[in-house]
Parts: structure tokens; C-alpha cells; sequence
């Protein structure tokens, strides 16, 4: 059956649709949280093909996560019916990627976040043995590099703008050494993807012409937290006068400490003479308290004279509940309670919270409330409480995936018999494939295999013809069986779907299958990387890409009905209708950052404010009396933010979890 296209404009405003209808030539969609943006450029780009007959290849559209793009390409699908071609939509990385493989020979494997980790640590390792000082860990250093990275510079430039507390020179030996390891394991890293793609399409002229003559239209969402590699590469593909659109929210832009500026935002009219300016004023997706409430928290500081009011005509509960709590569990308890009443059909009133006394919308599921925090570690004490009181959620985070036991090994194992795996995932597939006495021999058998050459997939089988010297028999026979199992899985596996073979994986091959099936954890990581692996298809390499490009937000897995629980970052462009953030304490919100990284107070209000807009119908702003952090129990105050809430617009509630009845204050058991 081919699904109808869907009449594209219907319900548009007249701001909207005059950026629907602008002719050829570039444009700036610059407009607040919940206005429309994103779903107006992706009308746009469906008038296009339909109504301006644009072939639908020409059409390009960058986002920011895995999960947007994929989101923009089922509503295109949608509205255009499911017999047309549809526009290219992509992130950042995977646009690069796929134009490095087609247009650039290249043919490297892409590492992800642990494989990257590893070099890292190999790389401070050996500068350790060489009595370096003052290193950095490996999470620093390879922070550091992802920043040079994102400023195009290599390790011959001057990296003083990014080395922080680490010596300059020091930083350029390690980020080479680490280009070294990267290349022995013809890996490149997820910032590499850019910086490459921006250095073919600048080094040759045909190259970006053809890109240039096949990319006709091109957007860009959430502009404002665009890096300097990513600039380049959209000066690169769209020239002077092109059809170039960028869509933002300088109020959003979140993203500072990853090298990105909404300056670039600022100077698109100036890299773009001529720019058509489109501005959307009204908010469609939050009620008008949660509207009015975060334009205090966003204007708390400066009143920007040239920002635009945001309107909102949604009515609903004139109040955003700020709740303290007892502690960081009872902020959970309270959460879950709270979820379960309004999806129990209870309605807002059997939670007597004053004035807040209103009906909850009717049919709410689970998926449509969120809980974001400002760190991953308080989503984990979220998931724990909630769990146990049995209310079905999801931490949206891909480290509970890819770094699950089992997940990582596996995948490396898919990588070996396809082929396509480096030293690392012969290192990591070791473990489970001849077991830990052997694989403590593996830097014998590495350095064996980089003696002769031979490429990471390859070592396996050469093991079985020519014997590794300094190895004992057994190893060599472990080994030997090793290389067989590898032959067998891609023998019997090879045909089957990816997310099939992985399941094959767990099935059959112990010591694999127990580490998976011992921890109910490790299970549910496995369970969402063979979800994970369902949009690939049988193309291994399309799966190998999504663990390697995922980010955060990319693990939201849409359709399942689980509370959702993530950080502020994750939860960029999407929307519930209940939002509780939690956490609105001094010191979380705004973060006072991890060790000595400290945080730009301005980008954390940018952030609060982005957390707030999630909600369309109800927020909740929660905050505990005390909390550990960074292992110690500490009394809280409230957030600077919530206080530049106007006083009429919330409502501050004390709330016991589980006391006795204290005046005034609204009653909650504990589960
Ligand atoms: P953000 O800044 O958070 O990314 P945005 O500006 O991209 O927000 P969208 O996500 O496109 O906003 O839209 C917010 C919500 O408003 C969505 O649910 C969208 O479907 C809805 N919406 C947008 N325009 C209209 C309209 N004209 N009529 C009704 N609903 C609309
Ligand atoms: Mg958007």
C-alpha cells in the first residue's frame, strides 16, 4: 500500500508559510523554542519537491542527532507519500562519512567513544614510560583533541587555545602519537569524519563542485551550536548565494564546551549577503505559563532589547510546581508518584498541590512524561527508584548500551568476521573468543601481527599457518580454535540480518552468552544494541557506523512506552507533555562543573531554559534539601534560575515522601 502525501501546509501560520513559500537563495529561520522551526523547514522541504517540482536528491538536510534526522525523514515520508524519493537527511558525521566514502576512497574503520578511550590510554601509557610530566587523563586528552579537532587544527598547530592545563607541546607530542595509533589500527575518530570531509571538499575544486551541483538545497537545524569544522564544511558546500537555510534559537545554544559558537549564527548575513530573515513568534508547543516562566529564567540576566517575545495561546495549569525534597531518592519517589497518579487517569487534582489543582490531560501514557537532570549519574538513582515501584522508564544514554559487558565484545566479534576489525576489537573479542590466559598474551600476538604486516582482521587465521613465537602450545591451540570460530560464524551468520547475527552471537558462543544473561543490565544493553542494529539491515557496516556515530539522544527509542529519563542535552528539539527537572539545585543547575572543568554560567541558564521548553503541558521543577555529590552529602539551595521564575508563576510546594501529615504540605507515601 503507497501512503498518500499529506496536503503539506495544512495548519501552517502565515510566519511559517512565507518561509514555506521563500524563493531561491539563502535564508535564516531565527525564532524561540516550540515555534515551529524545525517542522517548517521540513514542510519546506517537502513543498519543494511536491509543488516546486526539486528533485528530491538535491535536497540536503543536516540535524543535530541521529534520532532528529530520523524523525524529519518519517515525516517527510509521510507528507510526500511513500512512492517519491525522499531528501538526504543526516547528522554532521554522517553526511561527512558518506561523502568520505564516496567521493574520497576512503576506508577507514570509525572508532567509537571506547575504542577511542583505549588508544588514548595506550598513548599516556607509553608518554608515562617515557617519564612525561603533567599529563592529563585520558578523558581530558582525547577532550582536548575533539577541541582541536573541531578548530581544524592538527597536532603541528599551535593548540594553546585548546590545551588548557596540559603544555601545549606536550599535548601536540600526544594528539600525534594518538593520529599514529589511529592510523596503525586504520581507525579515524568521530571529529577526524569532519575535519576530513572539510579537507577534501576545500583541497578539491571538482570535488566540491560535484557536491555543490548535487546538493541544491541545503538546511541546517539548530544552527546556533554549529563548531568551526562544521562552518567550513557548510561554507564549503553551499556557495555565496546558494540555497542555504539555517534554523535556530541563539537563547538554545548549549553546546560551548564542545567548540561550538552561535556566533556563526550571528555572521551568517555576513557570509551570506542577502539573506531573507524569517522570525516565528508564536509558541505551539508549551502552555502560556511554562512560556512566560521560561522567558524570566532566559531574560533573567540580560533583558536582550532585540529578543522577541514568545507567545503562547495554550491555556492550561497556570502554575510550574517547584518541589523540594527530602533527598535525591525522595525526588525520585516523588516523580514516580506523582507519574503514577496522572497516567492512572487520576488527573492532577489527586495530587493536591494547590493551586496546581487541575485536571491531568487525558490518556497520558508513560512516554509522555520526561525526567532530565543535569548529570548522568542522577538519571541512574531516577531508573533505580522508579524501577522498582514498578513504572516502566528508559535512561536515554548510550553508555548503558555500548559499555554494558558483552555489548562491546560482541560487536567486535561481528567486526572480525566481517572483516572489518582493528587491534582493538581483536584485544576486546580476545576476552570471550580464547578466553583470559591468552588474551593476556595479546600484546605478543599484536606485536607479531605488526611485525608482518598484517592487518588486525587477518591475525586470527594467520595464527593457524604460521605459529607466534613466545606463545605456549595451548595458547597457539586456543588461538587456532579462535580463528575457526571466527570462520564458522561468518559461514553461518554472514546471510543473516545484523541484528540476527547478534542474536546469534548470545545464543551460541560462550563465555559470551553467561556474561550477557548474568545481569539483568547487561541483558537489556544487548536487547537495545540488537535494536539498534534492526535500520542496518544486513549491511554490518551501517550498524558498525550507528554504534560509532550514537550519541545520547540517538537512544531514545521512540514507540516504546517507558518514562524517559535523560540529561538536559539529550532532550534538545524533543517535547512530553510532563517535564520534571530535577535537581534545580545551585551547583547542578547551573553545574559547577566536573573537577576543574568549569562551566559557563550563561550556557547553563541557556541550558535550564532548554530543559523547560521540553514541557507542553506540565512542568515540574524538583529540588532536594540535601544530596551527595561528588561523594559527599551536602544541604542544597535552590537554583538562582527558579528564583528568576515571577512569584505568580509557581508554586512552591514542601513535599514529604513518606512523614507524618505536616499543615500545609502535600502527603506522599513511600513506595
Ligand atoms: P525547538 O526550538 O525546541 O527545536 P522548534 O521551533 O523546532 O522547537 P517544532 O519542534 O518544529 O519547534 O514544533 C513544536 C511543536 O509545535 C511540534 O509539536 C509541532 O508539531 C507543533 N507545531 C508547529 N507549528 C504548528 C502549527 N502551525 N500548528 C500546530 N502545531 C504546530
Ligand atoms: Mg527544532
Amino acid at each position: 500500500v503507497v501512503a498518500e502525501p499529506e496536503n503539506i501546509t495544512a495548519g501552517l501560520s502565515t510566519a511559517q508559510l512565507a518561509a514555506v513559500n521563500h524563493g531561491a537563495g539563502p535564508m535564516v529561520i531565527v525564532a524561540g523554542p516550540g515555534s515551529g522551526k524545525t517542522r517548517t523547514i521540513t514542510c519546506r522541504m517537502a513543498h519543494l519537491i511536491q509543488a516546486r517540482q526539486v528533485p528530491a536528491g538535491a535536497v540536503l538536510a543536516i540535524t543535530f542527532t541521529n534520532r532528529a534526522a530520523r524523525e524529519m525523514a518519517d515525516r517527510l515520508a509521510a507528507m510526500l507519500g511513500g512512492n517519491t524519493d525522499l531528501p538526504f537527511v543526516s547528522t554532521f558525521h554522517g553526511f561527512c562519512l558518506g561523502l568520505l566514502r564516496e567521493q574520497g576512497g576512503f576506508d577507514a574503520v570509525v572508532l567509537d567513544e571506547y575504542d577511542r578511550r583505549i588508544l588514548a590510554k595506550t598513548v599516556l601509557k607509553r608518554a608515562a614510560a617515557g617519564k612525561a610530566d603533567g599529563l592529563p587523563g585520558p578523558d581530558r586528552l582525547l577532550d582536548m583533541i575533539a577541541s582541536a579537532k573541531q578548530a581544524m587544527l592538527g597536532p603541528g598547530d599551535d593548540l594553546s587555545g585548546v590545551a588548557r592545563e596540559t603544555a601545549p607541546d606536550l599535548l601536540a607530542t600526544l594528539y600525534g602519537d594518538y593520529q599514529a595509533l589511529l592510523a596503525e589500527n586504520s581507525g579515524c575518530d568521530y571529529e577526524d569524519l569532519i575535519c576530513r570531509a572539510v579537507d577534501l571538499l576545500e583541497g578539491h575544486k571538482d570535488v566540491r563542485q560535484t557536491a555543490q551541483q548535487r546538493f541544491v538545497y541545503i538546511f541546517v537545524d539548530e544552527y546556533q551550536d554549529v563548531n568551526h569544522a562544521q562552518y567550513r564544511l557548510i561554507q564549503a558546500l553551499a556557495p555565496a548565494g546558494g540555497n542555504i537555510c539555517v534554523i535556530g534559537d541563539p537563547d538554545q545554544a548549549i553546546y560551548g564546551f564542545r567548540g561550538a559558537s552561535a556566533a556563526y549564527f550571528q555572521t551568517f548575513e555576513t557570509d551570506y549577503p542577502g539573506a531573507a530573515r524569517f522570525f516565528l513568534e508564536k509558541n505551539y508547543r508549551s502552555t502560556q505559563t511554562i512560556v512566560s516562566a521560561a522567558y524570566h529564567v532566559i531574560t533573567g540576566q540580560d533583558d536582550d532589547p532585540g529578543r522577541v517575545r514568545v507567545y503562547s495561546d495554550i491555556a492550561g495549569v497556570p502554575v510550574v510546581t517547584v518541589a523540594r525534597l527530602a533527598s535525591e531518592r525522595a525526588e525520585a519517589v516523588f516523580a514516580g508518584r506523582t507519574i503514577e497518579r496522572m497516567v492512572g487517569g487520576l488527573g492532577f487534582h489527586s495530587v493536591d498541590f494547590g493551586k496546581a489543582g487541575y485536571e491531568a490531560p487525558a490518556g497520558l501514557g508513560f512516554a509522555d512524561f520526561a525526567v532530565l537532570c543535569r548529570t548522568r549519574r542522577q538519571t541512574e538513582v531516577f531508573a533505580d527508584v522508579l524501577e522498582s515501584a514498578g513504572i516502566p522508564c528508559h535512561v536515554v544514554s548510550k553508555q548503558r548500551i555500548y559499555a554494558a559487558r558483552g555489548v562491546g565484545e560482541a560487536i567486535s566479534l561481528l567486526r572480525l568476521a566481517e572483516g572489518q576489525a582493528t587491534f582493538i576489537d581483536l584485544e576486546k573479542a580476545g576476552g570471550v573468543l580464547y578466553g583470559a590466559t591468552a588474551a593476556k598474551k595479546q600484546a605478543v600476538i599484536s606485536a607479531w601481527a605488526k611485525e608482518r604486516n598484517l592487518p588486525a582482521a587477518e591475525v586470527l587465521a594467520a595464527t593457524e599457518r604460521f605459529p607466534v613465537p613466545g606463545l605456549s602450545q595451548a595458547a597457539q591451540r586456543r588461538l587456532a580454535g579462535a580463528a575457526r570460530t571466527v570462520a564458522e560464524l561468518k559461514a553461518r551468520t554472514g546471510h543473516l540480518p545484523v541484528a540476527g547475527r547478534l542474536r546469534f552471537l548470545i545464543e551460541n558462543m560462550e563465555p559470551l552468552a553467561t556474561l550477557v544473561n548474568g545481569s539483568k543490565k547487561n541483558r537489556e544493553a544487548f536487547d537495545a544494541a540488537v535494536e539498534a542494529a534492526r535500520p542496518a539491515g544486513t549491511d554490518a557496516t551501517a550498524f558498525f557506523d550507528t554504534v560509532a556515530l550514537a550519541a545520547d539522544a540517538d537512544a531514545v527509542m521512540p514507540g516504546v512506552d517507558r518514562v524517559r529519563l535523560m540529561t538536559l542535552h539529550a532532550a534538545k528539539g524533543l517535547e512530553f507533555a510532563v517535564v520534571f527537572v530535577a535537581g534545580c539545585e545551585e551547583d547542578l543547575v547551573p553545574f559547577s562543573g566536573y573537577g576543574d572543568r568549569a562551566t559557563d554560567i550563561d550556557e547553563e541558564r541557556r541550558l535550564f531554559y532548554v530543559a523547560m521548553t521540553r514541557a507542553k503541558e506540565r512542568l515540574f521543577l524538583t529540588w532536594a534539601k540535601n544530596r551527595t555529590l561528588y561523594g559527599k552529602r551536602k544541604a542544597c539551595t535552590l537554583s538562582r534560575f527558579v528564583a528568576d521564575i515571577e512569584g505568580d508563576l509557581k508554586e512552591q510546594a514542601e513535599v514529604e515522601t513518606g512523614r507524618p501529615p505536616k499543615d500545609g504540605h502535600v502527603q506522599m507515601e513511600l513506595f
